[in-house]
């Protein structure tokens, strides 16, 4: 399957890297403003490959991206000394103006996979920008964010993560929400399996897991700057997922009609995801703390996105 990837930088390399690693793609084009970034990447994520899997990885421009079957959408910039979040979205959105006009005349049968951070909103404006119906563009959203609650969960159960389902819902980001009703293991609640397991999940341990995921970004940009090997492998594992039609239930971003009664609001919900994109979005059963919240999220995100006059 081949893939293209705009944006070369730390998440975009990352990403290819990591599909290189799993076998998640046979083709890769790397697109970037910086060029010669963009061709160093590819030269050193290429010199992997006899290590790896035969995995075809270059640097080109937009037309080479055509045939791709996944775009992923990892270009951005950086915020300037004193700009505020909104206008740094604005400009962020105009790259995403300039960006996929161009990826959708070289493959207009692209699923669009978006990686740029404030992620549901980036998501949101992909959406408008490609008018492509809504199964075949959305973003990572919390797919790291929910293996970062199976990761804790796995950890205090003394299980193994992949054992555990857990999803973490809505913003990817600081509204994000840890849907503890759902999290489950061999079919029981974790709440069960964390009394068979005499390893109670009393009120403190799940402050820790809490803010264990919802703060392991800013953990992580304090020591290095910045995020790129989860984000890489989630990434990848989305592309694996359109690559097998594994129909995975993965929690991505998507526009989505309707959620705790907010409409038109693009977020993360756990979704099916195959060959063609989003196959099938699922409506969580939520306690009521936990609607609440995610109706503070999506209000959040609804107003975000408002404000930039989409
Ligand atoms: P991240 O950590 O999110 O990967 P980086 O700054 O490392 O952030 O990477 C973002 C990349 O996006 C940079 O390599 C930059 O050159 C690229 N980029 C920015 N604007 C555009 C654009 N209009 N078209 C293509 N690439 C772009």
């Amino acid at each position: 399957m081949k893939v293209g990837i705009v944006g070369a930088g730390n998440v975009g390399a990352t990403a290819a890297f990591a599909m290189v690693t799993t076998g998640a793609a046979s083709e890769i084009v790397l697109v970037d403003l910086d060029a010669a970034l963009a061709h160093a990447q590819a030269q050193d994520i290429l010199h992997a490959t006899p290590l790896s899997k035969p995995v075809r990885v270059r640097a080109g421009g937009y037309a080479d991206l055509k045939g791709a079957n996944v775009v992923v959408l990892a270009a951005g910039v950086g915020q300037r000394p004193g700009e505020t979040r909104l206008e740094l979205l604005g400009r962020n959105a105009k790259v995403f103006g300039t960006i996929i006009p161009a990826v959708l005349e070289a493959a207009p049968e692209a699923i669009l996979l978006v990686a740029t951070n404030p992620l549901d909103v980036m998501t949101e404006i992909a959406a408008k920008i490609s008018r492509l119906p809504p199964e075949r563009v959305f973003g990572s959203g919390t797919i790291l964010d929910s293996a970062r609650f199976r990761a804790l969960l796995g950890e205090h159960l003394d299980i193994a993560p992949t054992s555990v389902h857990a999803y973490v819902l809505g913003e990817h980001g600081d509204s994000e929400v840890l849907w503890w009703s759902g999290a489950s293991a061999a079919g029981l609640t974790v709440t069960e399996m964390a009394a068979q397991r005499g390893r109670p999940l009393d009120a403190e341990v799940r402050a820790r897991i809490d803010s264990g995921v919802r703060r392991a970004a800013d953990s992580i940009i304090r020591g290095k700057g910045a995020t790129w090997f989860g984000i890489g492998g989630g990434l990848a594992r989305i592309v694996q997922a359109i690559r097998s039609d594994e129909h995975a239930l993965l929690s991505v971003s998507a526009p989505t009609a309707e959620i705790v009664g907010i409409e038109g609001v693009t977020l993360s919900l756990p979704r099916v995801v195959g060959a063609r994109g989003i196959v099938a979005t699922l409506t969580p059963v939520l306690d009521d703390d936990e609607r609440a919240a995610l109706v503070r999220s999506a209000t959040i995100l609804k107003e975000a996105a408002a404000g930039l006059a989409l």
